[in-house]
This record gives C-alpha cells, structure tokens and sequence, in this order.
C-alpha cells in the first residue's frame, strides 16, 4: 500500500491532519488509489501582497491566499476567511476539505479556499473594503463563476461578498454576480443561505441521534464557537427541547446545566458583539467547556480543538463538526473506541455550500427560488449524502469521516482518471 508524505513534524497541523485522513481511507480506494497523490498535492496555490492604506495614512501589508485544491469535478468552490491565524498551510487544508465536501454531497465543484491573515475586528470599515477588494483583484488571476468561486468563511459576510463581486465586476466590465455565493439578497444571493450551514448541523444532527437511539428533548449540548454555524445549530437544536448547557467564543466560556436561553444570548451577542457579560450563565475557564458532562458537542470554531487529550475524558455520545477539521486523527480514534459517534465536518456542515451551490444556480438562470423550496431542497441533498454515508461506514466498520471520504473519493478520483492526464 501506498504511504503519503506529511509536511512538517506536526501531526495536529491542519494539513497533516487532511493526509492522515487520506490515509485512513487508502484500503477502501481498490484500483483508484494509484490517483491518490492527486489529492496530497493542491492543484494551485496563490500567494498575494496586499497593501493597505490605513485611516492614519500609513500603509501596512497583509498577506493573502487562493488555492485550488483539485478540479476534477468542476470549478472551485470555497470560503474566503480573515483570520490573525491564516497560514497558507491552513488554508490548503481548508481547500482540501472543500474538495472532498462537494464530492461528498455530489455538487459539481472542485475544492477551493482563500484567506487573508488580518484580524478584521480592529479594521475600520472603509480598510475591511479597501482590503477586500485588493485581494479580490489580486485573485482576480484565478477566479470567476466557471473557474473558482468564492464565498464566506470565518471573519467575512455578505458585505465582503458584495464588495467582492463588484470589484470582479468592474475588472471585467459587466455585473457577474456567480462569482461569489453568500450575497446579500438584492445582489443575487440565496434565501436561507446565512443559516444554511447551521441547519444543516441540525439536520444531520438529528438524523445521528436518531440512529444512536439519543433523544433530543432534555439533551445536552455543548456549543464551541457562537457565530453563524454555532448559534443557528445552538437555536434549532433548542427549539426541539435540548438543553445548550455550555457555549464558549473567543471572548468567554458559560455554563448552565439548565440550560442557557439561546434567543437572549443571541440578542446578547448582538449588541456586544460577545458572549462575555451574558448575566444569565456563569463564566468557567475555557478549558471547562472539555470537562462538562454532554449527550452532544458542537465544535463550530476552528481546526484542532479536539484534541487526543480532550478526546480522553470528553463525555458525550455524539459529536457534530460544524467547524472544518476540529477533530485531529489521534482523538478520532480515541473516540471511535470509546463508542462515541463523530459526524464529520464534510457532512455535517456542508448545508452552507450546498445552498452556495443553488444560489450559484439561480444565479446563472436568473431565476430565484423561495426559502421553503431552498430549505426542502438542503434536506433533500444533505439527507441522502448522510445515509449514504452511514450505510457505507456500517458496511466496512469503519468511522463515519473514513466512510463519507471513501464515497467522495471514489468520486473525484473517477473523474481525475476519466478525465486523464493532459498533454
Ligand atoms: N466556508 C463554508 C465552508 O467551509 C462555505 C463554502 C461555500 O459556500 O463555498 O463550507
């Protein structure tokens, strides 16, 4: 069998821990495996300078990123994240993870992701659209509704997307609104697409919990990371009569055992921006978040939190990865043995790039569908790539992350050999 080379010394760094995937999935890959070393090696990584003028008059630069992970099945598509933390390593990952989502759930995408390493906070408005309009420009080389297409990911919105797709726009002459998904609705956006990877958390959620035999009504849930992923997953799981008895952002860990009032602690946060003040929970340390007693954890922040440690004494019987890569290879095993069930990120949260996908759709139909028809369509899709996925994974005995990139990658790779190699 085929051994993959892993970048650096890090096991838990978040491209190691894509090729450990791989890897896991090599013995399931029959006469395709000899296409794996496409996926170890980005098609195509874009590295830019950009400079900003600050409200001071100074200029400072950041540096920004596009890769193309793979386009076998068709063009890229991915978020763009502004993050103090972005690396171009991190970002391959990210793309990576793009890739085999979109194959997972059948989309007709390659893998793409973007990211600039700022902190967007400490911006003012005006640099936050100077800035994202220079790296639109700057990736400009690469991107466009046939080739790449962008979209939100942590630190970016629908007001980054739209100043994304005018500055395309101007650069080649005519509105194209399919260069980027998550606009805002007057610029072609999709209804249910800001909630969209949330539900999607929930939907497949709860077709786990089904399988596991666990009851939502009275469960416990633990929320890491209070953004769009994480409070939408915090709301809908709520409304079914779960209790949110822990949720940690950037800013502060709370805990209830009651379970927290989810629509305050969204008001909250929308005024204050944070968590942290809530009055109606008590503030824990953050690493008590690993320690509470769950039925579910939700982590919905960034790679690597579940760590082989934390997987030791983590109590829960399911975990649902709203974030991309939260779980390193070490703790996926140590969970496995301990019975506990890991929905993994490339089902679990791929509700956010399947409504990109229709958005893209009605996009270059200019036609728009109705939020009942997009939510119908999200749980057709994400459904149907979820029992696919759980039937595989009881078939081998295998996790259900082995399982879902069993299935994605028998996809791409059958399209990467049909396709062949050029010239
Ligand atoms: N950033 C999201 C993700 O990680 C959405 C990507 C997209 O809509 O293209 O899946």
């Amino acid at each position: 069998m085929k051994t993959l080379s892993f970048l650096n010394e890090n096991p838990d760094s978040a491209w190691n821990i894509f090729i450990a995937q791989v890897e896991r999935v090599l013995p399931f890959l029959g006469e395709l495996e000899c296409w794996v070393e496409t996926l170890i090696r980005p098609k195509r990584a874009l590295i830019v300078d950009i400079p900003l003028e600050m409200e001071d008059g100074t200029v400072r630069h950041f540096e920004g990123y596009r890769v193309q992970h793979n386009l076998s099945r068709g063009p890229g598509k991915g978020g763009v994240r502004f993050h103090p933390d972005v690396t171009l390593e991190e970002v391959m990952a990210l793309s990576a993870w793009m890739t085999i989502k979109c194959a997972a759930l059948n989309l007709p995408f390659g893998g793409a992701k973007g990211g600039i390493r700022v902190d967007p906070s400490v911006l003012s408005t005006k640099e936050l659209e100077r800035l994202t309009r220079r790296y639109t420009s700057e990736i400009g080389l690469i991107i466009g509704p046939q080739q790449d297409i962008p979209a939100p990911d942590i630190g970016t919105n629908a007001q980054v997307m739209a100043w994304m797709m005018d500055t395309y726009s101007m650069n080649v002459g005519s509105t194209t609104t399919g260069v980027v998904t998550g606009k805002p609705i007057h610029l072609g956006g999709s209804l249910g697409r800001v909630k969209a990877t949330g539900r999607g958390v929930f939907v497949t959620g709860m077709a786990a919990a089904k399988h596991i035999n666990l009851d939502i009504a009275g469960a416990r849930i633990g929320v890491q990371g209070f953004g769009n992923v994480g409070s939408v997953a915090a709301q809908l799981f709520a409304s079914e009569g779960a209790k949110i008895v822990s949720v940690q952002d950037h800013s502060a860990t709370l805990y209830d055992p009651a379970g927290m009032d989810i629509e305050a602690l969204i008001a909250w946060q929308t005024v204050h921006g944070k968590i942290k003040g809530f009055p109606c929970a008590d503030e824990v340390s953050p690493e008590a978040f690993w320690q509470f007693d769950y039925e579910i954890v939700i982590p919905a922040a960034l790679e690597g939190q579940i760590t082989a440690q934390r997987a030791e004494r983590l109590s829960c019987r399911l975990v649902l990865e709203g974030a991309n890569g939260p779980t390193v290879p070490k703790a996926d095993d140590i969970l496995r043995e301990r019975g506990i069930t890991v929905l993994p990120d490339v089902i679990c949260n791929a509700g956010g790039v399947t409504v990109s996908y229709f958005e893209w759709v009605q996009d270059f139909s200019s036609f728009y569908w109705s939020e009942d028809e997009i939510y119908q369509k999200l749980d057709d899709i994400i459904l149907n790539a979820f029992d696919d996925v759980w039937i595989k994974s009881q078939q081998l005995d295998i996790s259900l992350r082995t399982a879902a990139y069993a299935i994605a990658c028998e996809r791409i790779l059958t399209a990467r050999k049909e396709r062949g190699i050029y010239p």
